[in-house]
């Protein structure tokens, strides 16, 4: 063996080399699964106004929390090709990062903590609010957070439809069409927009199925997110991995259990959000 190794010329010595140490990173991906909390935050403000806002110093606590207690913020990417077997696991106490909807209070509140603690963020877009709902940040403010290099941008569908309720009132064929435009659409004008590869979804509403799956795999998705109170992990579908809605009242305690990874409730079902 050795004397086989010896006579190959060094770039294929290399080459074999480094193949295997992928086999072994790959091998160790599949047979040792790392379970990562992703987080979904909406909106962020001095006063809790709706249930969907996040205290400002509640969420510097937060990361606070995370840097104290050595827990890495890994891109959201980065994870996704963990669990498509196409990357080495994120570092051991890792958590994700990601929030909904474009609200104008990322720009305002949630940018400057993630400037100051230098972490990466997964924004999830629906192209018809921006610079255009009075809630939502301009094309101009989006483009300015992925020039950071902190922030990626992704799809949230086009118009943030609630996919139950139109395949009520449309026909198969129409719904189909509908659901094609809304996915379609929106990766196109991100991507017209703001530039960058657009292959990932979160669901409106957390809601999705066998049909939605695969209409997103069609249009181009490699990966989708749900919401759900677990960590994701290699044994959830890639096209609907679990995101822990996060509310003002997940303080203390309860944040610490999820950066722990522990589920509260490993049946619940997905919640109904914005
Ligand atoms: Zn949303």
């Amino acid at each position: 063996m050795n004397r086989v190794w010896s006579k190959l010329a060094a770039p294929v010595r290399l080459g074999l080399f480094l193949a295997a140490m992928m086999g072994a990173a790959l091998a160790h991906a599949q047979s040792a699964p790392v379970r990562v909390p992703i987080l979904v935050y909406h909106r962020f403000g001095a006063r809790v106004t709706d249930s969907m806002t996040v205290r400002t110093a509640v969420f510097a606590d937060q990361l606070r929390f995370l840097k104290e207690h050595h827990i890495t913020v890994v891109p959201l990417s980065e994870v996704v090709r963990y669990f498509r077997n196409e990357a080495p696991p994120p570092p051991a106490n890792s958590i994700v990062i990601t929030a909904d909807d474009g609200h104008r209070s990322v720009f305002t509140a949630m940018a400057p903590l993630v400037e100051r603690y230098k972490i990466p963020v997964t924004l999830f877009i629906y192209p018809s609010a921006i610079s255009n709902a009075s809630y939502a940040m301009t094309w101009e403010q989006l483009a300015e957070l992925k020039a950071t290099g902190r922030f990626d941008v992704q799809s949230h569908t086009f118009w943030h439809p609630n996919f139950h309720i139109e395949k009520r009132r449309r026909s198969p064929a129409d719904y189909r069409n509908f659901v094609s435009e809304q996915l379609v659409g929106s990766r196109k004008r991100l991507q017209d927009k703001l530039g960058g590869r657009i292959d990932m979804l979160a669901w409106p509403f957390g809601i999705y199925d066998d049909e939605l799956i695969n209409l997103a795999r069609e249009s181009g998705y490699i990966a989708g997110f749900s919401i759900e109170r677990r960590p994701a992990s290699g044994r959830d579908n890639v096209m609907a991995l679990p995101r822990y809605l996060m509310t003002n009242g997940v303080q203390g305690g309860a944040f610490e259990r999820i950066v722990e990874g522990e589920s509260p409730n490993p049946r619940s079902r997905p919640e109904k959000n914005q």
